[in-house]
């Protein structure tokens, strides 16, 4: 099969509806610098956090300035782990029988 074939008959966001989570009472990810002087506020150019992950942890508040982190959404792909160019994320992984439930159908 040839890679202009593959056609993709399910949105991202409706994939995410099939999944089920356990919420950890403790934030597996955490923002190392969050307030006034954190590079979010206005080194980072155009915020990649909060367009790459797929789950939309990340969202910029304009009003309050400052990233915020929906931890409990997070579908512990990995990608934040390497894409924020002040090294700014701390992202472990939740807890055991915590998080994100993967299953087939
Ligand atoms: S990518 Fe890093 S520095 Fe940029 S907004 Fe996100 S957490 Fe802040
Ligand atoms: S691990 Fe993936 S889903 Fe979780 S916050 Fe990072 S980019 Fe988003």
């Amino acid at each position: 099969m040839d890679i202009k074939d593959i056609k993709i008959v399910e949105s991202v966001e409706s994939k995410l509806g099939h999944l089920e989570w356990k919420k950890s009472p403790d934030a597996h990810i955490l923002l190392k610098k969050s307030g006034a002087d954190a590079p979010c506020v206005s080194e980072c150019q155009g915020r990649p956090c909060t367009t790459v992950c797929p789950a939309k942890v990340y969202e910029w508040e304009a009003d309050h300035k400052k990233v915020v982190v929906n931890y409990e959404n997070c579908i512990e792909c990995g990608a934040c782990r390497m894409l924020c160019p002040f090294d700014n994320i701390n992202c472990e992984w939740p807890g055991g029988g915590m998080g994100v439930k993967y299953k087939y159908g």
